[in-house]
């Protein structure tokens, strides 16, 4: 098997174990890693004597990658037997060099996430080099895993159960090196590689005979044992503060971690951490776990790694960006591009308009520097890059254009006509639009073929998506620019095809037009948002409503309604217009909308929904609140794999999840529908009762089994479409 780990012993009998699997870029915790750590401890064992300490660094540009996903994602039950081996050999060895009876000093060379982390837990010293984008953390809970290589185990023991869990095990937290060092994780952040291994030297010869807290005979664990008075008192609170933190709703993998950190916590070290190997395979070889994994690992290497880019397009890197509209959504915009190191130039209607994306970036970045994210000086360079005028001289030389003005055509192609004979001949020109189908707006530019949706998602500086929309005339080097640009700005891009409302602001309408038709049959508002939270939504659709603005969506829904397009009348429209002609309540910018806003924040429900009711009949159970949401974005999400405006199943479920909160545990929209209990024909049926009870609207396409059968079994691999033919 290959060897992953370099040996090697200086003159001062310090060896240097050196993480470099010459098979993959990064390393992982395979079993050709866990084969070579035996080797290594073998050989530790044998020549202790003559050992001074051990330094353990990685020559990859990250330190250790963590768990093999590839394997992981495929794990049956018929493969837990070998994953319980595994663990075990994996656990063993990690122990073993704890219990060396010789120094062991991590030197965190960058990012060192989970397993990375666990084996650097399981060393007496970790000093971490502030690598640029270096990140530590233990983040397995967001690929419905839990860290099954001592890292539950460990980091209880070495921060107590109520900080382990609330700060790196329930979060996922990718922490900065900074961040990491006042959790507690490391020991020491240094700047330079010389300095980490000059300090893990410096370790070594000032601790010659260490051993890890929880094996020293004086050992209490920081907060108490479970067994000890304070924590026995708290204990029975967890689950329950665990469902508020997941708002009600029941996800696997945070029970588990509760579950292994609490046994794990009362009792010796290695039953522990055989604890947690159970806890872990059974998540292995769930269903959640394979749906996170398949969309975060398979499906967003896909999708980033350039899937739906035109591959003979060579890359012709943007430097210079002309945004157009210093809104919410333009400031937001200029901000990432100037961080990612583009000119960015800013047009509004005047100087002061305009002014304010500068204004906007200089808050974002006095907060990061505030939390020490970024120092002064970078900050100053990323503002300096941002220029702002309400004139065109400034926008020469521009290579991209991203425009964000009002949601209005005329002004959009007003704004397209006065910029585009100034800016380079071939720019790439881009409109925000949230619903105007490009195509539409393609034909009112000089170059439709160089025109193209780059649909950003608010707040920009942290939503991940960037949803690109292709119009009929769009060429492929706009496509591959807009893709390159995407990511340049650390956007995770899905490739659209055009129609109103592409991908997600057309399914998105779907959530809430359901959850507001609800409130028209006399469903307590509160029942609504609590069934969304509970079906592992990030927020409740009349909350989200409210943010969106009843007035935008009112707007949408009429554009769609003049359009045609099979525009069907529902209840709900009737109630959002009864919310804004007779109510006066818009939203959130308007401090009330369903909920009232007292001095911004959110506060209640309002009182007068229950009034609004106009279809009242009987109750509606639990299962098909949550399902009726759930379902309403799943039916529209396979229409748009027949309409062609999604390509791919893999842009259809990061799109979902990153775009528009489509609950994370089902891997995403279309992998929902695959794995309804019964598979999609279990889908198709239960859609059809849903259809029966609430209308049309829920009747599934007539051959949803077959097609979906056809499709590849595993469409994260390929992200081949099953949609139209
Ligand atoms: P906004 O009202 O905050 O900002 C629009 C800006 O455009 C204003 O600053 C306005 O002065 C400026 N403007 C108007 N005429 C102009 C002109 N002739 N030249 C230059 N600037 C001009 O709007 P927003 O929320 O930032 O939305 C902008 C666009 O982004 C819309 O098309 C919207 O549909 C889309 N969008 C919005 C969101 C969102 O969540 N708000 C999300 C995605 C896309």
């Amino acid at each position: 098997m290959t060897d992953t780990i370099r040996y090697d012993r200086g003159a001062d009998g310090i060896v240097t174990l050196t993480l470099d699997d010459p098979d993959q870029s990064a390393n992982t915790m395979n079993r050709a890693y866990a084969a070579s750590m035996t080797a290594v401890l073998d050989r530790l064992e044998a020549e202790r004597d003559d050992l001074t300490g051990v330094i353990v660094t990685s020559a990859k540009q990250t330190f250790f990658a963590g768990g093999d996903l590839d394997e992981m994602g495929r794990a049956t039950r018929a493969d837990a037997p070998a994953l319980a081996e595994l663990l075990g050999t994996i656990k063993r060895d990690l122990r073993r060099l704890e219990t060396l009876g010789r120094p062991v000093v991590a030197a965190i060379n960058g990012a060192a996430l989970g397993g990375g982390l666990e084996i650097a837990l399981a060393c007496h010293h970790r000093i971490a080099l502030d690598a640029p984008g270096s990140r530590l953390g233990l983040p397995e809970v967001t690929l419905g895993l839990l860290p099954g290589a001592g890292g539950v185990t460990r980091t209880v023991r070495m921060l107590g159960l109520a900080a382990a869990l609330t700060t790196v095990l329930l979060t996922g937290r990718r922490m900065r090196p900074a961040d990491a060092l006042a959790a507690g994780l490391v020991d020491e952040v240094v700047a330079t590689d010389e300095e980490m291994l000059t300090r893990a030297r410096e370790w070594i010869a000032a601790n010659p005979r260490p051993a890890q807290p929880w094996d020293r005979p004086d050992y209490r664990m920081p907060g108490g044992t479970p067994a000890s008075r304070g924590l026995a008192a708290q204990l029975p609170a967890y689950p329950a503060n665990l469902r508020k933190q997941l708002k009600g709703a029941r996800l696997p993998a945070p029970e588990a971690i509760l579950a292994t950190a609490v046994e794990g916590a009362q009792v010796d070290l290695e039953t522990a951490l055989t604890v947690e190997t159970r806890h872990l395979i059974t998540l292995l070889t769930g269903q959640i776990a394979k749906n996170m994994i398949g969309a975060f690992h398979v499906d967003l290497r896909a999708v980033n790694g350039g899937a739906a880019r035109p591959s003979g397009v060579d890359a012709a890197p943007v430097r210079k960006v002309a945004v157009l509209g210093a809104g919410m959504m333009g400031a937001g915009i200029a901000y990432v591009c100037a961080k990612a190191g583009l000119e960015v130039v800013v047009r509004d209607v005047s100087e002061e308009a305009a002014g304010r994306a500068r204004d906007h970036a200089g808050k974002l970045l006095a907060k990061a520097v505030r939390r020490g994210r970024i120092g002064e000086a970078d900050a100053q360079a990323v503002l300096d890059r941002i220029t702002t005028t309400a004139g065109l001289d400034a926008l020469a030389g521009c290579d991209a254009v991203i425009e964000a003005v009002f949601e209005d055509p005329a002004l959009k192609q007003a704004v397209f006509a006065e910029v585009t004979p100034v800016v380079t001949a071939d720019a790439l020109l881009a409109s925000n639009t949230s619903t105007l189908p490009i195509t539409g707006l393609a034909a009112q530019v000089a170059r439709p073929a160089d025109f193209i949706g780059m649909h950003f998602f608010s707040p920009v500086d942290k939503m991940p998506l960037l949803e690109i929309v292709v119009g009929e005339q769009t060429g492929d080097v706009a496509l591959a620019r807009a893709f390159d640009l995407g990511r340049r700005i650390g956007k995770t891009p899905i490739v659209v095809n055009d129609g109103r409302g592409f991908f997600t602001s057309r399914v998105i309408g779907r959530f809430i037009d359901e959850a507001v038709g609800m409130l028209a049959e006399g469903v307590p508002a509160a029942s609504v948002e609590q069934a969304a939270l509970q079906a592992g939504y990030p927020t409740g659709p009349l909350a989200l409503a409210d943010e969106v603005s009843l007035t935008l969506i009112q707007r949408i829904r009429r554009q769609f309604e003049a359009a045609g397009e099979g525009f069907v009348a529902l209840p709900s429209h009737r109630l959002v217009d009864t919310m804004l002609d007779t109510h006066e309540r818009p939203g959130r910018t308007g401090g009330r909308g369903f909920y009232d806003y007292a001095d911004g924040s959110r506060g209640r429900l309002w009182s007068g929904l229950a009034d609004l009711a106009t279809d009242a009949g009987r109750a509606v159970p639990l299962p098909d609140l949550k399902e009726r949401m759930l379902f309403a974005e799943a039916l529209d999400a396979l229409r748009c794999l027949d309409e062609g405006v999604l390509r791919t199943e893999t842009d259809a479920n990061i799109g979902s999840i990153l775009g528009i909160g489509f609950p994370a545990w089902t891997g995403g929209v279309i992998r929902y529908v695959r794995q309804y209990a019964g598979g999609p024909a279990g889908f198709a049926a239960r859609a059809a009762e849903l259809a029966a009870r609430y209308g049309d609207r829920f009747t599934p396409p007539a051959d949803l089994a077959e097609r979906l059968a056809a499709g590849s079994p595993d469409p994260a691999r390929d992200g081949r479409p099953v949609g139209a033919a």
